[in-house]
């Protein structure tokens, strides 16, 4: 069998909240149970988005709950994490979107602003391009000419408009959508940078991640990465969605609420012991009803197969329980 690898990917977008805690916390679970690796890559290349301080939070937050990770390029004379706006600077992206426009799985889009703008659609309450596939038909002279007077162009996913996708989740089971939903989405874009979707894809191939785990709001793009995998021929990891975690008002946890990141429970008091136990059990419980865990036990009883589909209620009374108020 393979060896386990999977891997946190976070994007420093924001404070580290519970969810992304959770979500690291299973994919170094699921690694360590199996003796395999874990790996932490930072998704950085929507800069625009990027906030000052978040990756430290981020640092700061695996150091302290003790999830390390295995492998990664030499920094500061230790292994430091894979970083996506670096290797975007050693043209790593673009070599494989160029890949995928040999083989006809995605092509040069030169539309400009005014024409993207017109062929906005509403949907699902939402206004966005719904591409036309324009530029799909532009001869290979027409695209080299294009590039040669350096107008700006982004690369675009070539997706068939019929038949269906099939996506197996290891949690949720089979989804199935048609093809005419998933657009033609942008894998490059005109600063040259690859849009999240494409470097994740392309990074859990090169980093040999057989499970990929992440929050569910991630369930239904995911049929997208599968077109890319198949795209470029390659094998598809094993995906695990972990469940949302609400509030005991089953509404999505709010930055208001206090409760939402790690920095915030330490600071009002809680051990970091009790928060790692009570988020272990945000969405998974294991087969006896042990309730209280170290890291160590937690490895030995992890197995992802009784993860829950439902959400997961963030109730403050059991973690008060677990940090010994009670
Ligand atoms: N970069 C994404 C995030 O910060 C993670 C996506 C994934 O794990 O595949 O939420
Ligand atoms: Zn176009």
């Amino acid at each position: 069998m393979k060896k386990v690898r999977t891997r946190f990917a976070p994007s420093p977008t924001g404070r580290m909240h519970v969810g992304n805690l959770r979500t690291a916390l299973y994919a170094f679970l699921i690694a360590k149970h199996e003796g395999g690796d874990f790996l932490l890559r930072i998704e950085d290349t929507d800069q625009e988005r990027f906030v000052e301080g978040a990756l430290e939070i981020i640092y700061r937050t695996l150091a302290k709950t003790g999830l390390v990770h295995d492998e990664g390029p030499d920094k500061d004379g230790g292994v430091g994490p894979y970083v996506q706006s670096e290797r975007h600077e050693q043209g790593l992206y673009l070599k494989y979107a160029k890949q995928l426009v040999e083989k006809k799985e995605a092509y040069y889009c030169f539309c400009d602003k005014e024409r993207l703008e017109s062929l906005k659609q509403e949907v699902a309450g939402k206004e966005i391009v719904v591409y036309d596939k324009h530029c799909l038909s532009l001869s290979k002279e027409d695209v080299e000419a294009n590039l040669e007077k350096g107008i700006p162009y982004v690369i675009r996913q070539n997706n068939p408009s019929e038949g269906t996708t099939t996506f197996q989740d290891d949690i949720y089971g089979e989804i199935t959508v048609d093809n005419a939903e998933l657009d033609d989405m942008i894998l490059i874009k005109s600063d040259g940078y690859p849009t999240y979707n494409f470097a994740n894809v392309v990074d859990d191939h090169l980093m040999g991640i057989t499970h990929v785990v992440r929050g569910n709001e991630y369930l239904s793009s995911s049929p997208k990465y599968n077109r890319l995998y198949e795209a470029f021929g390659w094998e598809v990891p094993t995906y695990v969605h972990c469940p949302l975690i609400t509030n005991e008002e089953h509404k999505k946890l709010s930055k208001r609420s206090g409760h939402s990141s790690y920095e915030d429970l330490i600071e009002q008091g809680f051990l970091t012991e009790a928060v790692v136990n009570f988020v272990a059990l945000l969405g998974w419980s294991p087969e006896d009803n042990q309730e209280i865990f170290s890291l160590q036990e937690l490895i030995e009883k992890f197995d992802y197969h009784h993860m829950s589909k439902a959400p997961a209620v963030f109730d403050v009374v059991k973690l008060k329980w677990m940090n010994g108020e009670y």
